[in-house]
């Protein structure tokens, strides 16, 4: 879509040939196409950023930068309307909770956008005590934009990049659209914050570590446990 007009021609099916007089008029294609185009068209974020790269994304649906050219200008208040997750800024692990319970609250289909280095990988703050390095550890990410911050310009490139990933997925073809008539998807276990936060889904190797009880080995004990072949 362009200056308020259709473009048709995105919807063109390619071996089912339109006169060129007629494209702007007439469509032929199929329904996962006009599917996939009615929602990449219309991403609705959810209003909510973390640090300094939700600063770029404000900037992004100013009328500078104007999200407004994609569908996407309507930030959601509430994760019930919304279908992406723009993550922007340092995830720290006290904030990892309540988007893992944001993320599981926002209905199918859904997607998440890693914004900024921090999102993406824990950033200049990765060893930090307080931080989580990437947000994909707890929830699927479907696009990452790097940068520390992104400017808004690759912010709109990796929308751009999550609509022909949207365009690409077909209804007929069932692993790359799992949540379509499967239901409600399967809540990621939320993240439990105590002196570390800890992820529900390591707890059996958590317990089965904690069931060792054993001192903690120097350098040279556990050098040496490492290096011996495990058994069978
Ligand atoms: S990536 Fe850089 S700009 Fe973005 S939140 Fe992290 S430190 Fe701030």
């Amino acid at each position: 879509m362009s200056n308020g007009e259709i473009n048709l021609r995105d919807l063109q099916h390619p071996d089912i040939p339109v006169p060129e007089e007629m494209q702007s008029n007439i469509a032929v294609t199929s329904l996962s196409s006009l599917y996939n185009w009615a929602r990449s068209r219309s991403i609705w974020p959810m209003l909510f950023g973390l640090a300094c790269c939700a600063i770029e994304m404000i900037a992004t649906a100013a009328s500078r930068f104007d999200l407004a050219r994609f569908g996407m200008e309507v930030m959601r208040a509430s994760p019930r309307q919304a279908d992406l997750m723009i993550v922007s800024g340092t995830v720290t692990k006290k904030m990892v909770v309540p988007i893992v319970r944001l993320y599981n609250q926002m209905p199918e289909p859904k997607y998440v956008l890693a914004m900024g280095a921090c999102a993406s990988g824990g950033g200049p703050f990765k060893e930090g005590y307080n931080v989580v390095s990437g947000i994909d550890k707890y929830i699927p990410v479907d696009v990452y934009v790097p940068g520390c911050p992104p400017t808004p310009q690759a912010l709109l490139y990796g929308l751009i990049a999550l609509q022909k990933k949207i365009e690409r997925q077909s209804l007929g073809v069932g692993a790359s659209v799992p949540w379509y008539g499967g239901g409600p998807s399967e809540e990621v276990p939320i993240p439990i914050l105590g002196p570390d936060i800890i992820d529900p889904r390591h707890a059996e190797l958590l317990r089965k570590e904690a069931q060792k009880n054993r001192p903690t080995p120097t350098v040279s004990e556990a050098l040496a446990e490492s290096a011996q072949p495990e058994s069978a």
